[in-house]
């Protein structure tokens, strides 16, 4: 949230609070953060939206993974342990035998108040070691698995019989927040594989790195947002929390935000009730998630007619259910950017006989009432804590992107 707030600052963005009133003009740029990990940035269009709309983008902030718990310190047997809960779905097994390092925010006592501290343990802090194959002999037969009460806990450290590991965790935060122990309040903190991205393959076509789902298309709708001109229409980039846990949450895709943004928007420019009605319905949704690519080794995890490839562009995904928001006027719009833009597309559908995922798509459509489409690009290993992607997509992704935003 902080490297999304300083990129639209150096782009000529400004801050609002939604405890105060705004005063929007022509041309404006802006952004708004709720909650801390939700932003909504807009550049204001020449026309009212009432007039040609909004163009809109949203992807989803937040990665599977662990989370630590209020109460995380273990001691025992010489060792300091921290209790984790699982955020979402990950990958629980590409968790083990991995550097991980420890991110996120801490409510630190501030006078009479609290305040929010960014801290992160970039380097290896923690770690799952893996049983010996020797103690879990059936492991390639039967896959790798941990208990995710008793056996997630992850090492950090050594310790003394007397020390009490709650104030040594506790002090490890003050440290990095950079306040006394005794201030340190509460936290949100996320585990995460600390190694850099890499590229690879033998052309190194391919990237490997954490969190590409989804951080790659908040990237991608940011980029093109910077980067787009002056417009008629008012363009707005989503980025909403809470997403890998079902988005129903104040700063989800499924609360309010989105919503009442848009209508803060229209009322600031002079729009009443009914202008805004006019503008939603000539507004246009995309939203960005990553989708499954072809996994050669895996033939029959994926529906025949629609496999798709990384370096191969943009994914549209349909699923009749619903699971996803794109119906026949969205894909065929999303096309036309593509084909504007000079980027190839592909299509996505499940296997009929698997359960399908979703994502924001749907849930802001529904909100909001507008037209939509879901797209994504094309990625390995989704929910691994190091995912793989193609090299090629994610420009083919802006340019879609900022395609939209000249339309
Ligand atoms: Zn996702």
């Amino acid at each position: 949230m902080q490297t999304m707030a300083e990129r639209l600052r150096g782009g000529g963005f400004t801050a609002l609070h939604e405890d105060a009133r705004w005063q929007l003009a022509a041309g404006g740029r802006h952004f708004v953060i709720r909650g801390g990990s939700s932003l909504i940035a807009f550049v204001v269009g020449q026309e009212a939206p009432a007039v040609s709309g909004f163009r809109l983008v949203g992807a989803h902030t937040d990665s599977p993974g662990l989370r630590v718990k209020p109460k995380p310190a273990l001691a025992g047997d010489g060792l300091r342990r921290l209790a984790v809960e699982v955020y979402g779905g990950p990958i629980l097994a590409t968790f083990a035998d991995r550097d991980l390092g420890l991110a996120g925010r801490v409510g630190v006592r501030d006078g009479d108040g609290v305040a929010l501290r960014l801290v992160r343990f970039a380097g290896p802090l923690l770690r799952l070691p893996n049983l010996a194959i020797h103690m879990n002999r059936e492991v390639n037969d039967k896959g790798l698995k941990f208990d995710r009460q008793t056996e997630l806990p992850l090492l950090l450290g050594g310790a003394a019989a007397d020390a009490d590991a709650e104030v040594g965790f506790r002090a490890l935060l003050a440290a990095a927040a950079g306040v006394e122990t005794g201030d340190v309040l509460s936290w949100e903190l996320n585990v995460f594989d600390a190694q850099n991205g890499a590229f690879w393959g033998a052309d190194r076509e391919f990237i490997a790195s954490r969190q590409i789902d989804n951080l790659a298309s908040c990237h991608a709708g940011m980029t093109a947002l910077l980067e787009a001109g002056p417009a008629a229409t008012t363009n707005v980039c989503a980025f909403f929390d809470h997403e890998e846990v079902g988005s129903e949450s104040a700063a989800g895709a499924g609360g309010s935000f989105v919503v009442d943004v848009l209508q803060r928007i229209s009322a600031s420019l002079a729009g009443d009730g009914e202008a805004h009605c006019c503008a939603l319905a000539k507004s246009f949704f995309i939203s960005a998630d990553m989708a499954h690519a072809w996994h050669p080794n895996f033939p029959a995890a994926y529906e025949p007619g629609h496999r798709v490839a990384v370096n191969a562009g943009p994914v549209i995904k349909t699923n009749a259910s619903q699971r996803y928001s794109t119906g026949a006027d969205g894909a065929a719009r999303f096309i036309l950017l593509c084909e504007k833009a000079g980027v190839p597309h592909q299509h996505y559908a499940h296997r009929a006989d698997l359960g399908c995922g979703s994502t924001i798509g749907p849930l802001v459509a529904a909100r909001l009432g507008v037209a939509s489409v879901d797209v994504g690009t094309p990625m390995w290993a989704m929910h691994s804590a190091r995912e793989s992607a193609g090299v090629l997509d994610q420009g083919y992704l802006v340019a879609a992107l900022a395609a939209a935003f000249e339309a």
